[in-house]
C-alpha cells in the first residue's frame, strides 16, 4: 500500500521531450496516480513551484504547482490533468526560471489573472481562479504541454544574450536528456 515516492530526473533545455505537445490523460491509471506522486515529490525536491510532466520526460498533460510552498513552507500541491484555460486578462511581468533551463532567470510578459479548468488527482473536474505568482506558475506549467519554453517569450534582444548560455545548458544534458555534467 505505502508506495515510496520516487525522485525522477530532470530533463534539461535541448531535450527534444520539451517541444513535444504532450497528450491528454484519458483515465487516471494506478500508474498515472503513482507518476503523480512521484512528479509532486520531484517538485518539493527539487525546490520548485511547479512541475509539468514533460519536463520529467513524461508527454502527458499533467503538471503539479505549489506556488505559495517557497513562502509559507506549508505543503498544498495542486495536481492538474488536461488543464484548459477558460479566461485569461491583464498584462503583468516577472522574473521566471525553470528547473529544465537551470542558472537562467529572465522577465516574462503574461496574463495577470487567469481561470482554469483541470482534473485533479481524484479526477474530479476544478475550476482556479488565479493571479500574482500562481497565475504565472499556471501559464508556465501549462506552456510546458505545449511544448513551450519561458526563454521562448522573452524579447528578442534577451534571447540573443542568453544564446550562448543555452548551448551551453543543451551541450552539457547526457544521451537521455537529463544530466548536467557539471553540476
Ligand atoms: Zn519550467
Amino acid at each position: 500500500m505505502n508506495r515510496k515516492a520516487k525522485l525522477l530526473d530532470i530533463h534539461i533545455y535541448g531535450d527534444k521531450v520539451l517541444r513535444e505537445k504532450a497528450k491528454p490523460v484519458e483515465s487516471l491509471t494506478q500508474e498515472i496516480k503513482d507518476f503523480i506522486d512521484d512528479l509532486t515529490y520531484t517538485m518539493y525536491e527539487r525546490d520548485g513551484v511547479g512541475l509539468a510532466a514533460p519536463q520529467v520526460g513524461v508527454s502527458l498533460r499533467i503538471f503539479v504547482c505549489d506556488p505559495e510552498w517557497s513562502k509559507t513552507e506549508k505543503k498544498n500541491p495542486l495536481v492538474l490533468i488536461n488543464p484548459k484555460f477558460m479566461d485569461m486578462e491583464g498584462d503583468t511581468t516577472y522574473e521566471e526560471g525553470c528547473l529544465s533551463i537551470p542558472g537562467i532567470y529572465e522577465k516574462v510578459k503574461r496574463y495577470s489573472k487567469v481561470k482554469i479548468s483541470a482534473y485533479n488527482e481524484n479526477w474530479e473536474e476544478k475550476i482556479y481562479e488565479a493571479d500574482d505568482l500562481f497565475s504565472i506558475v499556471l501559464q508556465h506549467e501549462n506552456d510546458h504541454l505545449d511544448g513551450i519554453l519561458f526563454t521562448d517569450k522573452i524579447p528578442q534582444l534577451r534571447k540573443l544574450i542568453i544564446k550562448k548560455q543555452l548551448k551551453l545548458i543543451e551541450s552539457s544534458t547526457d544521451e537521455n536528456g537529463t544530466n548536467i555534467k557539471n553540476d
